[in-house]
């Protein structure tokens, strides 16, 4: 059995979870944090698996820049007109739970959610 077997995300990739969708294309989709920690929290993910940020080589560059160049327009179509923070949690000691590479997007009027990161 492959980690990716068990991994949450790669089930909502495969249509076998639900997701609150806002954007998929080939190589990354983007979805609704489903415990949201700003008025906008969107994760964005590769589809293809990749534990971490740490697992990465130059085989995940395209996806990476891809996701990231991508990340100001749904954060603009998700409301965030004065900014948004990005934010991807990195092994134990960065605070990640899932693992498989996402990226977060944070964002709404700032004193609504100013406060410890994701
Ligand atoms: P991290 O701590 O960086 O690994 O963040 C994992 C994030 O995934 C958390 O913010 C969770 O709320 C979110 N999450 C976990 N399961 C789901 C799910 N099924 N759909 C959407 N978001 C999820
Ligand atoms: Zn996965």
């Amino acid at each position: 059995m492959n980690a990716q077997d068990n991994c949450i995300f790669c089930k909502i990739v495969a249509g076998q979870l639900p997701s609150n969708k806002v954007y998929e294309d080939d190589d990354m989709l983007a979805f609704h944090d489903i415990h949201p920690k700003a008025p906008v929290h969107l994760l964005v993910i590769p589809k293809s698996h990749v534990d971490s940020l740490a697992d990465c080589g130059a085989g995940e560059g395209q996806v990476l820049a891809r996701m990231m160049l991508k990340v100001p327009e749904l954060a603009r179509a998700a409301g965030c007109s004065n900014g948004f923070r990005t934010v991807i949690n990195t092994g134990p000691d960065g605070g990640q739970e899932v693992y498989h590479l996402h990226l977060h997007v944070l964002g709404g009027p700032r004193h609504a959610w100013k406060g410890p990161l994701p």
